[in-house]
């Protein structure tokens, strides 16, 4: 319990600092072993390349032992690469090596500290591959049983759940919250666009006027192909405008609005100053923390428990204990199954090998553990691809590109479709191209706009160049094709200016034209994003049984159920999903708890 009290804080205090998330920050985290410095001992610096830029770290050795491990500098991600900083130098001075299990969720910057503390070594002169092995000891850890009570237990710490436990709190319930990964918000945390919205005071400032409840709802329905349950579409559209009010309430304003893919309406709504919709994992933790939440981190449920057919609380593991949690109702918001290749492989074969944009805790458990007291599901089949992956990485580049202007160029230097049309029609239409592979295309006005532009910039994904010709070459281009691009490009340009993609008939994402130098590319293809089945729900966010009765107490919110997207979700809508859906069980289970 100390230990993920202590976890807890650490990322609330990282958390509370992501608004400086993409600042240069210099950064120290000192690590020691208990062993005395042994004389002779040598301090060096090595450094290596995570995923926001350098990673640099100090240590202190000898042959045999390592002492310190000091991260001098490091600006990864906040609440994410930002927490391995904190915790694996402590995991590699104890082991007494480089080589030590990488955090789950943030591999680049977990292999990133590793490289950068081997450079070290080695630059300090001593055979780094001495501590190529980890010291781990025999002793195994002896699990003591906890036994914990609360009106409300939500099994993960996304969006869906962190929206669940400050509404319920909000409503006076003890809640606590088990996740099972070391940092707060899966999926949710790496959300970049926005979260789709109808008949808001925002829409009304900007004098949005025809992206109303019933076109949200049609729109949702036809990006799903109409296999969404309409009556929680409806749901989501009807109660979305206060979604965006109650976010505004907990200080997580989202005044920009935007178009988004496959919507034929401006409904995405951004946090103002360009930042990514994860930004609100932050809001939803601080707001869940000011109202007393218990957040246990590291802390894995494995079963619920149930009493008379109803659901009474949840078994869960952490490291050092076997909890038994009590409580009146449970909310599963566990997220998909978008990282359980194994899962999606027995609905999908070609699957298997896909990349994916999924967090690794994303592996369906809500959705093993409900089926197992006889919950139903729906839609299990339904798996999107997005469009825009960069394969290396499987780094999601952000819809909002597009949304504000970007456009989609194959190998031969050609715009192949729709560039904003949903996620499913853009990546079937990818996978056709020469390679299967296209290039997003942004300018400098985009990038002064979006931070996630600013960060893939920096982080490498890009080429870039002064002119359409030289972007081109520089994109790897080649004969008719470099011409092909200028012509695409001044095609696309004339299109912005007359209001009318004639090609291919986009209608969205066209209030500004791509002219402002330098211009930019980012290689990408499609890539696993969104497993729009899972658990059936209501429209009170019961979990319904394979007989279509309520499971009494028991509620789920988020990706981990389906019914929402039907057969393709369409971007921003997995916020609103979280956020209308996540309230929605917060206000039941607590309700249900009181009686
Ligand atoms: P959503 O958008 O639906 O909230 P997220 O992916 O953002 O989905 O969040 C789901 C969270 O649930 C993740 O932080 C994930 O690590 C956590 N989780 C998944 N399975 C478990 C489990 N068995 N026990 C505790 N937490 C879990």
């Amino acid at each position: 319990m100390k230990k993920n009290k202590m976890l807890y804080r650490i990322v609330a205090a990282v958390l509370a600092c992501a608004v400086v998330a993409l600042a240069l920050v210099t950064y120290q985290s000192r690590s020691s072993s208990n062993a005395p410095v042994a004389e002779g001992a040598v301090t060096a610096t090595g450094s290596a390349k995570g995923m926001e830029g350098d990673v640099v770290v100090e240590v202190t050795a000898d042959a045999t032992t390592i002492y310190s491990i000091t991260v001098k500098e490091q600006n990864e991600t906040q609440g994410i690469g930002s927490v391995v900083c904190e915790q694996l130098p402590d995991t590699m001075v104890a082991a007494n090596s480089y080589n030590v299990d990488g955090i789950a969720g943030a591999t680049v910057t977990s292999d990133a500290l590793k490289e950068a503390v081997k450079a070290a070594l080695t630059s300090a002169g001593l055979d780094a591959s001495a501590f190529a092995v980890a010291q781990t000891s025999d002793a195994a850890v002896e699990k003591t049983a906890e036994s914990l009570d609360c009106d409300v237990v939500i099994v993960g710490a996304g969006g869906a759940g962190l929206t669940a436990a400050a509404q319920a709190a909000e409503n006076g319930a003890k809640v606590i919250v088990v996740e099972k990964m070391p940092i707060v918000g899966g999926n949710s945390l790496k959300a970049t666009g926005g979260m789709n919205a109808a008949d808001t005071k925002y829409q009304e400032a900007l004098g949005i006027t025809d992206s109303g409840v019933d076109e949200f709802i049609e729109d949702t329905m036809n990006g799903g192909h109409q296999i969404n349950d309409r009556s929680l579409v409806t749901v989501m559209a009807e109660e979305s405008s206060d979604a965006v009010d109650w976010l505004d309430a907990i200080g997580a304003p989202l005044p920009k609005v935007a178009a988004t893919g496959g919507t034929t309406h401006k409904y995405l709504h951004e946090p103002e100053d360009g930042s990514a919709v994860g930004y609100l994992v932050e809001k939803l933790n601080a707001q869940a923390e000011k109202l007393g939440v218990q957040i246990m981190l590291n802390t894995e449920a494995t079963e619920i428990l149930t009493e008379n057919g109803a659901a009474v609380g949840i078994k869960a593991e952490s490291k050092e204990h076997n909890y038994t949690i009590h409580a009146k109702s449970v909310i599963l918001a566990t997220g998909g199954f978008g990282a359980n290749f194994d899962l999606m492989a027995s609905f999908n074969p070609a699957l298997a090998n896909a990349v994916t944009t999924n967090h690794a805790g994303a592996t369906g458990d809500g959705i093993l553990m409900a089926e197992a007291i006889g919950a139903d599901t729906v839609d299990m089949d339904q798996i999107q691809l997005h469009p825009t992956v960069y394969q290396e990485t499987g780094l999601l580049v952000s819809e909002s590109v597009r949304s504000m202007g970007g456009i989609l160029v194959n190998a031969e230097g050609k715009r192949f479709c729709n560039d904003l049309a949903t996620r499913d029609a853009v990546s079937n239409a990818e996978l056709e191209q020469p390679g299967a592979y296209a290039y997003i295309i942004f300018d400098q006005r985009i990038v002064d706009d979006l931070k996630s532009c600013q960060k893939y910039i920096k982080n490498g994904l890009t080429v870039s160049a002064d002119n359409y010709e030289d972007l081109a070459k520089a994109m790897g281009l080649e004969g008719d094709a470099i011409q092909n691009f200028v012509d695409t490009m001044d095609t696309w340009n004339a299109a912005v200016a007359a209001g009318e993609d004639k090609e291919f008939g986009r209608s969205n994402g066209m209030d500004a034209d791509l002219s402002t130098a330098p211009y930019y590319a980012i290689k990408i293809a499609p890539g696993i994003h969104h497993t729009m089945g899972g658990l059936k729900i209501n429209t009170d966010a019961e979990v319904l049984d394979t007989q279509g009765n309520v499971i009494p107490g028991l509620y789920a919110a988020g990706e981990t159920t389906g019914g929402v997207h039907g057969g393709n979700r369409i971007g921003g809508n997995a916020v609103c999903d979280f956020v209308v859906f996540g309230r929605i069980a917060g206000n039941n289970a607590s309700a249900y708890a009181a009686n």
